[in-house]
């Protein structure tokens, strides 16, 4: 079950962002960040802008033991940052907002995006993992978010349009400056989502559309650029050269859960790791009497705060409780207990992934994940949670045949999709051959162990960000078992090992 979190309260107050009176109307017909002077419109001193920067959030709303989630990131915000509604500040996500831990997942993203809406988000990139509940669900997303989505690189196939989720671009004023915002999705999105949910659009290229939107921003009245990618280092670094010809200051990057930074040509990129462990911080003055920007500082700070922001805090711990109220749902009946260690056990778990991912050949994962016995009577939500209590997703990876029979002899591995027993066979009886090649599911925990090989055999896994209990839950749903038809006539008694 979800701990309660026992928050230390410390300082309460509503993030809300007021919006910036824009005094003055600033027209450029040139533009520029650190260059190429404009008379000034607006005389006076500089104004100082801050961008705060979060990517690949994951859902990851709760504090943990190591890291302090989103009352932590607030609380560091408010206290260490000075983040208030009355300063110049931006908030800034490169997206994948959601998909995690079932605080988030269970309810597709919606309660991420009611946090990210009170820790006052300005914008957000569109990463992969926004499409994962359909395309449907983002609309119904976007429709609760108080910042926009931004994407210049997606058009519908249709069309040739910007989907209408998507901007572009948008404008923040921000003490009289006009500050642009150019989004960009990954291009690896048809195969880092479910493909079936972005079969009608294409990711188009990243220099190209930065170009085009960048002069359109500019057109718009933008005298500073920033552009949030749902995109990794090395992509972030091959667009410098055009974000510098074209006055972007800042890149934040995303997607590969990297911190990174550094700054390159003049351009600062950024990308903070993922799951709310850290934040970035860029900040820079901007001198609207010639239009130039300066004093660039930049940073990427551990979201290891010991306090939280009481307002996030009450929040979370709101969803928590939702969470454990959807739990206590029953969702089939066993008419007898199915023991922790037992092959029915091990070898429901594993069937159970790959009904949810039916291109997958083989699920392997150790048995010690598994940390419980079904008992006899109804099964709830909670049971499986105790069950699989680990905040584990599931990778899929390519094997070789020799790869996978070294990988399912390894350790307390248990499967499905094969047996070991009398030689190495996949379920339909087909023998496994060393040189054939097949797709393994396997936890993240396992896949980032050294004394596994997954992670030599297969450096670049996909991440399905789906939890290793999701699969569990959705079969034993699809089955509908009662007094009448209880568990025990589904489950395959015979050991795989
Ligand atoms: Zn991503």
């Amino acid at each position: 079950m979800t701990k309660p979190i026992k928050y230390q309260i410390v300082h309460f107050t509503s993030v809300k962002r007021v919006g910036y009176l824009a005094l003055i109307l600033i027209i450029f017909s040139f533009f520029s960040c650190g260059k190429n002077p404009q008379p000034a419109p607006k005389p006076g001193s500089k104004v100082h802008i801050t961008v705060l920067y979060t990517n690949d959030e994951h859902g990851w709303m709760e504090p943990t033991t190591t890291y302090a989630g989103a009352p932590g990131l607030t609380y560091q915000w408010k206290n260490t940052e000075g983040y208030d509604a009355s300063d110049n500040y931006l908030i800034l996500s490169g997206g994948d907002m959601w998909s995690g831990p079932s605080i988030s997942t269970w309810f597709r993203g919606k309660s991420m995006v009611q946090v990210m809406n009170a820790m006052g988000y300005d914008a957000s990139a569109i990463g992969n993992h926004e499409f994962d509940f359909t395309v449907d669900t983002l609309y119904q997303r976007l429709s609760e978010m108080h910042f926009p989505l931004l994407a210049a690189n997606i058009v519908e196939t249709s069309t040739s349009k910007i989907p209408n989720f998507a901007q572009p671009y948008i404008i923040k004023n921000i003490d009289g400056v006009n500050v642009g915002i150019i989004g960009l999705a990954s291009r690896s999105t048809p195969t880092s989502t479910f493909p079936a949910n972005v079969a009608g659009y294409q990711f188009t290229d990243y220099a190209a559309a930065v170009t085009k939107y960048a002069q359109e921003a500019k057109k718009a009245g933008a005298t500073v650029l920033i552009v949030v990618g749902h995109i990794c280092s090395s992509e972030m670094n091959s667009l410098v050269s055009v974000a510098a010809a074209n006055g972007i200051c800042i890149i934040g990057g995303g997607h590969c859960h990297q911190k990174y930074l550094s700054r390159n040509n003049g351009v600062v990129l950024i990308e903070a790791g993922s799951n709310m462990i850290a934040y970035g911080k860029v900040e820079f003055d901007y001198s609207p009497a010639d239009s130039t920007t300066s004093n660039f500082q930049y940073k990427i700070v551990d979201n290891t705060a010991t306090k939280y922001d009481a307002g996030i805090g009450e929040l979370v711990n709101y969803w928590q409780e939702q969470t454990d109220n959807e739990l206590s749902d029953q969702i089939g009946y066993s008419d007898q207990t199915i023991a922790q260690s037992s092959a029915a056990m091990q070898n429901m778990v594993c069937d159970s992934w790959l009904h949810s991912f039916p291109d997958a050949d083989v699920a392997l994962t150790n048995g010690g994940g598994i940390r419980q016995s079904i008992p006899a009577g109804p099964v709830t939500l909670s049971t499986v949670v105790g069950l699989l209590p680990f905040e584990n997703t599931i990778v899929k990876l390519k094997l070789t045949g020799q790869q996978l029979k070294e990988m399912a002899l390894a350790g307390d591995i248990c499967m499905g999709g094969m047996t070991t027993v009398g030689g190495f066979f996949l379920s339909d009886g087909t023998e496994i051959t060393d040189a054939g090649v097949y797709t393994v599911l396997t936890t993240d925990y396992l896949y980032l162990r050294n004394d596994y090989n997954f992670s030599t055999y297969d450096p670049s896994p996909e991440y399905t960000y789906v939890h290793y209990r999701q699969p569990l839950t959705d079969w034993l749903k699809s089955i509908r078992t009662s007094v009448s038809d209880p568990l025990s006539n589904y489950l395959d008694y015979v050991s795989r090992r």
